[in-house]
């Protein structure tokens, strides 16, 4: 009898399952979620777009209404096209997949967003990590050196970065992009709503560079959308190992729906900001915390000890990322979405304790 083991390629078999903590009774600060709900009436109108859509066929691969309100909230610049993912994450996948010629490799600064690397292994590209500073800001110097030493297919660079919160200079940006001339250089902007800058407008001023965004940060985590932004030369090609109807009925009628109603998504956003400066400026007071700068949804911070940490704040009822093994530059660091004020205080109050 065959056994999956049998057939199962055996780096698959060595993986382990990308594991999501059960948050069930917990204040949920651990995945960078939006904490507020719609407002009633927006969601009710919402239910009635919902209800009318028809289940019944399969949902259109190229939605022109859709992209053509993405393109307009997001400011593409004409003749830049968007390409629909089910969440960013299939994207960098699909993106993967696309140039896993043998031998070809992922480049992407360390500590960064695990899909990169996960992407690699399941598409056989070598992934190459180049370590942040001690600082965790962006080592411009390193990332040059890699790219020319490894000259990679494909160059990650997440702006502002996921698990660091680092925005990276501009400057910096441009010389990596110049440097991998001879690489696909993505972008991932999954945070902008927090950073509020963008590489979109100048996405055609490079051959190399294509633009990822998602609306899971905005407040839309549950419909899983992502897009990709770029020149039709690089969408067309990652359209080829999209998934047909990726993206369903209900995520398209919600998402075009929600766009009509951005300002209220990004009035929450604005709230969380200022929740962000506030946040950050408690931790910073707290004796034994150190906070990095971020310009995303969470905070980096470093404790004494973050297992102990996050432990007495599971106890506290309070879930948050224990990022201290992920890699050294993270050691004893805990990463904390901003939640909503009273989450926020929660979080503060536990961890205050923790630190005594
Ligand atoms: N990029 C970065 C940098 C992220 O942190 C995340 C979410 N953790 C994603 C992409 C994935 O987003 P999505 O929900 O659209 O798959």
């Amino acid at each position: 009898m065959t056994k999956p083991e049998d057939i199962i390629r055996a780096d698959v078999l060595s993986m382990t399952t990308y594991a999501v903590a059960d948050a069930t009774g917990f204040v949920k600060l651990d995945a960078m979620e939006n904490p507020f709900p719609l407002p009633a009436p927006l969601a009710a109108q919402l239910g009635e777009v919902l209800a009318a859509v028809a289940l019944n066929r399969y949902p259109e691969p190229r939605p022109a209404a859709l992209i053509e309100k993405l393109k307009a909230v997001m400011g593409v610049p004409a003749g830049a096209d968007v390409l629909l993912g089910n969440g960013s994450d299939e994207l960098i996948s699909m993106i993967a997949v696309a140039c896993a010629k043998p031998g070809a490799k992922l480049l992407a600064p360390v500590p960064g967003f695990v899909m990169y690397q996960m992407s690699a292994k399941f598409a056989h590209l070598e992934f190459v990590g180049v370590p942040h500073r001690a600082d965790l800001t962006l080592d411009t110097d390193a990332m040059v050196a890699a790219i020319a030493e490894h000259k990679p297919a494909i160059v990650y660079l997440a702006y502002p970065n996921n698990p660091t919160g680092t925005l990276y200079p501009d400057a910096d940006i441009e010389r990596v992009i110049e440097q991998a001339k001879g690489s696909l250089v993505v972008i991932d902007e999954a945070y902008q709503p927090f950073a509020q800058k963008s590489w979109i407008g100048r996405v055609l001023q490079y051959e190399n560079v294509v633009v990822m965004r998602t609306v899971s940060k905005l407040g839309l985590a549950g419909i899983r959308l992502g897009y990709l932004v770029g020149a039709p030369a690089w969408l067309t090609e990652f359209d080829k190992v999209r998934p047909p109807y990726n993206v369903n009925v209900l995520t398209q009628a919600a998402a075009e729906f929600m766009l009509e109603h951005v300002d209220v998504l990004e009035g929450q956003a604005a709230e969380l900001r200022a929740e962000r400066a506030k946040l950050a400026a408690a931790l910073a007071a707290l004796s034994g915390a150190s906070v990095f700068p971020s310009a995303a949804n969470f905070l980096l911070v470093r404790v004494p000890d973050s297992d102990a940490a996050f432990n007495a704040l599971l106890n506290a009822k309070v879930l948050v990322k224990n990022v201290g093994k992920m890699h050294p530059l993270l050691t004893n660091c805990l990463r904390l979405t901003v939640g909503a004020p009273n989450e926020n205080a929660q979080m503060l109050a536990a961890l205050e304790q923790a630190l005594k």
